[in-house]
């Protein structure tokens, strides 16, 4: 017989998931009721709001995927790139790297801007992609790199994308929560983020956002979506239609009741105080970092908060120090990706990890794998 899988007690410290608190466990504990239960409705539309909260915007069209950040990813292009249409994508890490896959399959033509990983976005770059590509629908950047911890100036890029009359995709996986964003003031048309890093709840769903512009070019595209669970036209019957919502999927309930919680605990702190708690906690990591000898990958103006990218000093085993961390410490930290393996560790500081004990606890177990 197989015995009830008990997880390790580890402690959260690398690219996501961070540690959920224990309130969100208790209430994903709860007892499961039916997706269209007046009282799933309720649920659903609390979701809604303390999103618009967190996103700091109006749309209308904010709700959380079931799925993960990458399906949020997904449901962007899909539904915002038509057979055809160019799509500036701007990469500078892995996960610009994915948004050219996504451009690829969806059919677009993909324009790239390229920047060096660990740098942020160059908007004269972007400009210049504008330049020679004015007839660009979209343009598509990632605002928080988790692969490097450089973070981009949404609102500049934003407005250069404006300017074109191009609609803007924005990855804020690792900023929602952690890090400024307000969709409205940037005029940012699509957004998708992930409900395991600085929001703390368990992996899975995915927050997305639309402006009305985006609705409009969805709502006049000639093809069909190629995807018939992302495709936004269906969607809407259950996510939007208060009063009589439709049958689409069956939604993880238990994991809204999570995530309900975890936007719930982001409500009571207030969101500018988290992403203050979250720059406090970075300044007394990086002291501790660099009292330890360890360098930052991503100049200090374009460093994010939420994760603390440093090289793997000389000589030392990158892999080995992570396995004792994990082994010696239950301490997990990210490891680097792509061209970054081996040469990078990513320490992060999300949501509910981005805190004193966390912070003490990592460098202290740090320093003794480091001797
Ligand atoms: C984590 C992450 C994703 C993917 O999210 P998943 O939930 O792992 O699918 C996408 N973009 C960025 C910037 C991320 O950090």
């Amino acid at each position: 017989m197989t015995a009830s899988f008990i997880p390790p007690k580890r402690i959260l410290m690398g690219p996501g998931p961070s540690d959920v608190p224990q309130r969100v466990l208790e209430a994903m504990a709860r007892p499961t009721i039916g997706h269209l239960d007046p009282a799933f409705v309720t649920l659903m539309e609390e979701i809604k709001a303390m999103l618009r909260m967190a996103f700091k915007t109006e749309n209308a069209l904010t709700f959380p995927v079931s799925a993960p950040g990458s399906a949020g990813m997904e449901m962007c292009f899909v539904n915002l790139v038509e057979p055809g249409d160019k799509v500036i994508v701007c990469r500078n890490g892995v996960f610009g790297g994915r948004m050219l896959e996504n451009v690829k399959r969806t059919g677009g033509v993909p324009v790239m801007v390229d920047d060096a990983w660990g740098a942020p976005v160059s908007p004269d770059k972007v400009r210049e992609a504008f330049k020679a590509n004015p007839d660009a629908k979209v343009l598509a950047f990632v605002h928080a790199e988790t692969s490097t911890g450089a973070q981009s100036d949404a609102a500049t890029l934003a407005k250069i994308a404006q300017e074109y009359g191009a609609l803007t995709i924005m990855d804020c996986v690792t900023s929602l929560g952690g890090t400024p964003i307000h969709l409205d003031a940037w005029g940012i048309d699509a957004a998708y983020s992930g409900s395991q890093k600085c929001l703390s709840c368990t992996p899975g769903l995915s927050p997305v956002s639309f402006s009305q512009k985006a609705i409009d070019k969805i709502q006049s595209r000639k093809t069909a979506v190629q995807s018939w669970f992302l495709d936004l036209n269906l969607v809407l019957g259950y996510w939007q239609s208060a009063g009589k919502r439709t049958y689409h999927h069956t939604a993880p309930i238990n994991p809204m009741y999570g995530l309900h919680e975890a936007l719930v605990i982001l409500e009571e702190e207030g969101l500018e105080n988290a992403w203050a708690r979250h720059r406090a906690m970075r300044e007394k990591l990086k002291a501790g970092l660099e009292a330890l000898g360890l360098k930052y990958v991503v100049e200090e103006s374009a460093r994010l908060p939420q994760l603390n990218s440093v090289y793997v000093p000389e000589g030392v085993d990158d892999a080995a120090v992570r396995a004792k961390l994990l082994a010696d410490f239950n301490l997990e930290i990210g490891a680097g990706l792509g061209d970054m393996a081996g040469k990078i560790w990513r320490i992060g500081l999300m949501g509910y990890s981005a805190k004193q004990e966390n912070v003490d606890y990592c460098l202290n177990a740090l320093k003794a794998c480091l001797k």
